[in-house]
C-alpha cells in the first residue's frame, strides 16, 4: 500500500510539473503573439466609470442628459430625453467600440437621430460601429460625394449604413425635428461641398424648456458670420476651441453661460487656443473641457443646468 501511495504522490508531482511547463509555454507564446496584435487597449479613457458619476442620483428620467463623452481631439455628444436619443458625431475610428460601450452601459438600444456633422475622421470615425451595434431610427450627414474629402474612414460609414439598409439623408437649414421634448433645429449645414469641410458642419440648436444649447460642430468663422443666432445657454464650442472659430462677435450674440469643449490632451493643434478660452472668460462663461475633466453631463429639467464629470463633482447649478 505504501509503495502505491508514494508512486501515486511522485505521479502527481511529474503532472504538475509538466503542467508548470505548459503553463510557462502558453503564456511565453501569448506574450510573443501579443506583441504582433495591434491592441486596441492603447486608448486610455474611462468607459466602465460611466455609470459611477460622483452624484448617484445625477440621472432623472423626466431630465435631459447630455453626455459629452470624452474620446480625445474629437467629438461625440448623446443628447437623451423622455426615451429619445440622438447622436452628434462618434469621436475617431479607434474610439468607435468606446462610443458604443459608453452607450450600451446607459442602457440604450436605439438611438433616434444619428448625425455625422462632416466627413473628418474625428467626427465620422466611430460612426460604422455604431450604425452596426444599434437600431439606428434616422442618420444624417451632410451632402459627401469625391468632391469633399473619400477616405477608407466615410467609405466604412457608406458600407455600414447599406449593410443595413439606412438611408443617410440631408438636413435642410431650418428643418425643425423632436429628441423627446427636447426641440431641435437645424441651424446650418452646407450640402454644396464648399472647399473646408469644416464649414459643411451640421450645427444644431436645441432647447428644452427654457434651456438651449448649440453645437457648432467644426464650423469656422465663415459659418458663424452666415449664422442668425440668439443667446444660448450653452455652447458646444466649435472645432475644438480653434481660433478659426468663436469670432468676439459670434460668442457675444450667444452670451453662453457653460461652454464645452471637446479636445484632446496635449493635442498637437494646440486646441483650445487661449484667445478663445479668454473671450469666453471675458463673458464670464463657465468653461468645461473634456481633456481636463474627462466625460462631461449636462443634466437639466429645464430651468438650470447640473454639472457632472467622472472626475469631479463640480456642484452648484448654473442657469
Ligand atoms: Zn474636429
Amino acid at each position: 500500500m505504501g509503495k502505491r501511495k508514494n508512486s501515486k504522490k511522485k505521479n502527481n508531482k511529474f503532472i504538475s510539473t509538466i503542467m508548470l511547463i505548459i503553463l510557462a509555454l502558453l503564456t511565453i507564446y501569448q506574450y510573443a503573439t501579443q506583441q504582433d496584435v495591434k491592441s486596441p487597449e492603447k486608448i486610455n479613457y474611462d468607459v466602465v466609470k460611466l455609470g459611477e458619476f460622483p452624484d448617484e442620483n445625477i440621472i432623472k428620467n423626466d431630465e435631459i442628459q447630455i453626455y459629452f463623452f470624452d474620446v480625445g481631439q474629437a467629438d461625440s455628444i448623446l443628447v437623451v430625453n423622455n426615451g429619445q436619443s440622438m447622436l452628434i458625431d462618434a469621436g475617431n475610428n479607434e474610439d468607435g467600440a468606446l462610443v458604443v460601450e459608453y452607450i450600451k452601459n446607459l442602457n440604450i438600444n436605439k438611438i433616434d437621430y444619428l448625425i455625422g456633422t462632416h466627413a473628418h475622421e474625428d467626427h465620422i470615425g466611430g460612426l460604422d460601429n455604431i450604425i452596426n451595434s444599434f437600431d439606428i431610427e434616422k442618420f444624417y450627414m451632410p451632402y459627401t460625394t469625391e468632391k469633399t474629402t473619400i477616405t477608407k474612414t466615410f467609405e466604412d460609414v457608406v458600407d455600414s449604413a447599406l449593410e443595413k439598409n439606412l438611408t443617410i439623408s440631408t438636413f435642410e437649414i431650418g428643418e425643425k425635428f423632436k429628441v423627446g421634448d427636447a426641440e431641435c433645429t437645424v441651424v446650418y449645414v452646407d450640402n454644396s461641398e464648399p472647399e473646408n469641410t469644416n464649414d459643411q458642419s451640421i450645427c444644431i440648436r436645441m432647447t428644452y424648456k427654457e434651456q438651449s444649447y448649440l453645437f457648432m460642430g467644426d464650423a469656422t468663422k465663415n459659418v458663424e458670420e452666415k449664422i442668425d443666432i440668439e443667446k444660448t445657454n450653452v455652447l458646444k464650442v466649435g472645432h475644438h476651441g480653434s481660433d478659426s472659430s468663436s469670432s468676439a462677435e459670434f460668442l457675444k450674440k450667444i452670451m453662453p453661460k457653460i461652454a464645452v469643449i471637446e479636445v484632446g490632451e496635449d493635442n498637437s493643434y494646440g486646441h483650445p487656443k487661449s484667445i478663445i478660452l479668454e473671450r469666453l472668460n471675458s463673458l464670464n462663461t463657465n468653461i468645461y473641457r473634456t481633456d481636463e475633466m474627462n466625460t462631461i453631463l449636462i443634466t437639466s429639467d429645464g430651468k438650470e443646468n447640473r454639472i457632472n464629470t467622472l472626475n469631479t463633482s463640480l456642484d452648484g447649478n448654473i442657469e
